[in-house]
């Protein structure tokens, strides 16, 4: 349920609600509004409707929050969310344009895809260093290595890392070197990695996956922020479909619908939505059209000799041009890329 504290309601009033929460064994999780505080609890329901909460000092109301997700919804906290990374933003009118290779392959293509990145006004640089893959005998990406080459581009292009973790076992190295964790579309319901980031200290980009509803997207962020973690971005790349001319269906109305739903801010995979070099920039601009918060791209300097997802790559000789197009797009809607 959701508590609604009066407006001008004392700390001492919300450490009261929250303590006497916490007496019956359930959480309570405080979002500050502009104006009014309110408190989130989670717990036992029938030890919950027992308490006199409209009678405490300084309470408004209590709600229920009837879907399934609670601290994630938009009913709960009822402002954008705005995720940081060494002063990139996201969300709140704060546009990430994401950008980098599939996998790190090399100190040269890591450098040269983060330089590409950076000369377009690329808010943020991502990189695969744990790659999931279907095929096992696949390129399985470079593990630490690839962190530490991240990194590297990171110290030249100040640029912030997005990077993914398969393995909770992996969380030590993969937070020593991401500014963001990605968590990908194959693990979106994996719930003990969920909890695992959950309690990071690090943002975290949550991929649907290519199966799941928007409410079971939903659902996976609501166990990453239970655990503490409020800096969540959630990514739409593309369910499967019968369609097969693309790779996967970029659905686009979850953009709206998840805006609608959520505080989180959304992004946009137009390379993994399609499959395709062609309907990158189309996409990418449906997505700035739908209010996303964001894109992340695939890009490499040369695709056609890519590890992995070549076929989807932009060149990095070709992303000055999709940036400008993007960036004109975002501008109109009245966000900017910072
Ligand atoms: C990726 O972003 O590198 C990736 C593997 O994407 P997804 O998890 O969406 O398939
Ligand atoms: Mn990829």
């Amino acid at each position: 349920m959701m508590i609604v504290m009066q407006e001008g309601a004392t700390e001492a009033q919300i450490a009261h609600v929250v303590a006497r929460i916490e007496d019956v064994g359930a959480s309570a999780y405080v979002s500050q509004g502009e104006r009014v505080t309110i408190i989130g609890a989670i717990g036992d329901r029938e030890k919950l409707m027992a308490l006199p909460i409209e009678a405490w000092p300084g309470v408004s109301r209590v709600v229920a929050i009837l879907k399934p997700y609670k601290l994630v919804s938009r009913e709960f906290h009822p402002a954008d969310t705005v995720v940081e990374a060494r002063g990139r933003k996201v969300g709140g009118g704060h546009f990430a344009l994401i950008a980098g290779p599939c996998s790190v392959e090399t100190p040269e293509q890591v450098i040269e895809a983060a330089r590409a990145a950076q000369a377009a006004g690329a808010t943020m640089m991502r990189g695969g260093a744990f790659k999931p893959r279907t095929s096992p005998y696949a390129f399985q990406g470079l593990g630490r290595e690839g962190l530490e080459l991240l990194a590297a581009a990171r110290e030249e292009t100040g640029l912030p890392i997005v990077t993914e973790l398969m393995d909770p076992r992996d969380l030590e190295a993969v937070h020593e070197f991401a500014d963001v964790i990605q968590v990908g579309a194959r693990n979106m319901q994996n719930f003990q990695l969920l909890a695992e980031v959950g309690k990071a200290s690090k943002p975290v980009l949550l991929k649907r996956g290519p199966s799941a509803t928007i409410e079971e997207l939903l659902m996976a962020a609501e166990y990453i922020v239970k655990e503490g973690n409020r800096e969540v971005i959630v990514c739409e790349r593309g369910i499967r479909t019968f369609e097969t001319a693309t790779r996967n269906t970029l659905d686009i109305s979850a953009v709206p619908i998840i805006k609608l739903a959520s505080h989180l801010p959304v992004i946009v995979d137009p390379s993994h939505s399609a499959g395709r070099l062609d309907l990158v920039l189309p996409l990418s601009l449906a997505a700035v059209a739908a209010g996303a918060d964001g894109v992340i791209v695939e890009t490499h300097p040369n695709p056609e000799h890519a590890l992995c997802d070549g076929p989807q790559s932009l060149p990095t000789a070709a992303f000055l041009e999709y940036a400008d197009r993007v960036r004109d797009l975002v501008t109109w809607t009245g966000k900017t890329i910072s």
